[in-house]
């Protein structure tokens, strides 16, 4: 039985598709390579090129392979980007995701995992935020995610079809060969490394009039590595039990803009320069997890304990493909 894994070439996807295959797990690769590359496919996993929601293209995936279960990855995923255009985060992260789910359900598949986001609640009511908190997105990014997570409990209700809806905080470091790698690179570690490549001039930030320690918004880094691991846990938490869990992933502590980059500075040993300009619309201004069901009820225990070790690894990746790039 094998475990479909749609945008597997992207940055989260790719590396949980190495781990599950180091499990000994048998993962099979949908992706249309819209936002990633050819090469970031992890190695030794069968692929098949193309849309989620090419209904023909799932047919055949379902005649050739066995699927036992679904990790959905593919998605569009810049918040700034979906405050500008909605409709292609609704289309593609809403309307693709629920007809892509709707045929495997058909063919009784029961066991989906769902990326979503800490997006999905909006200006935090309190710190840290627990998967109760209030869900009232800023941006269109989180809202699409929303709608899936209502869509899986509405599916739920309806057939019995189970799922883990896995709620990323700042997914941030490398792992071995696979790194933050987004064209145009839009988030914020990846980016400041750039400036201590000497590739950007400077980082601008996003506002520092936020309501926080410094003006500038908070987030909770969580290294890609440990998100990575809490999928395989979700696979085994849906094959041993029937019910369904929401589970935010994060470290619990929050990071200003100008921690990340002093931070950075730290490691790289790089001087750089920032400027301010307007925030980016549709930003929270604190996003911090608190991951007690990941803990509890997954037994997921992270292995990356700190903000410095999450940049390092980040920054052995990004040099790395910067002297390859030469
Ligand atoms: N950010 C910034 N400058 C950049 C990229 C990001 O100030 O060039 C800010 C962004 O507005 C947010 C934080 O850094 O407040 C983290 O943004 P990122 O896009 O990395 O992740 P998000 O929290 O949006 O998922």
């Amino acid at each position: 039985m094998s475990i479909l894994l749609t945008g597997g070439a992207g940055y989260i996807g790719s590396i949980v598709a190495s781990i599950l295959k180091e499990e000994g797990e048998d993962v099979i690769i949908l992706d249309n390579l819209s936002r990633s590359k050819k090469e970031c496919l992890p190695s030794g996993i069968k692929f098949y090129e193309g849309d989620i929601d090419d209904v023909s293209l799932l047919e055949k995936i379902y005649v050739e392979e066995k699927i036992d279960a679904i990790m959905h990855f593919a998605a569009f995923i810049e918040v700034g980007e979906s405050v500008l255009e909605p409709y292609k985060y609704y289309e593609n992260n809403f309307s693709k995701t629920i007809k892509f789910f709707n045929f495997f359900i058909n063919k009784g598949m029961d066991k989906i995992i769902f990326s979503s986001t800490a997006a999905v609640y909006g200006e935090p009511q309190y710190i840290p935020i627990d998967e109760d908190h209030i869900k009232n997105p800023t941006n269109p990014y989180g809202m699409s995610k929303l709608f899936v997570e209502r869509f899986l409990e509405s599916v739920e209700r309806a057939s019995g079809v189970h799922h883990v809806a896995l709620r990323y905080f700042n997914a941030s470091g490398a792992y071995g060969n696979y790194g933050e790698n987004h064209d145009p690179e839009t988030h914020l570690i990846p980016i400041i490394l750039e400036v201590a490549l000497g590739i950007r001039d400077k980082i601008f930030i996003n506002g520092d009039d936020y309501n926080t320690t410094d003006g500038t918004c908070i987030r909770d880094y969580i290294h890609v590595y440990d998100i990575a691991k809490a999928h395989l846990l979700a696979y085994r938490y849906l094959s041993n039990n029937s019910g369904s869990l929401k589970v935010n992933l994060g470290s619990g502590e929050g990071y200003s803009i100008l921690d990340i980059i002093e931070s950075c500075r730290k490691i790289t040993g790089a001087i750089i320069p920032v400027e301010v300009r307007e925030r980016r619309e549709g930003d929270p201004s604190t996003l911090i997890a608190s991951s007690k069901i990941a803990e509890d009820v997954l037994g997921w225990k992270r292995e990356y304990q700190s903000v410095d070790s999450i940049i390092e690894s980040a920054w052995k990746f990004h040099k790395a493909k910067f002297e390859n790039s030469k």
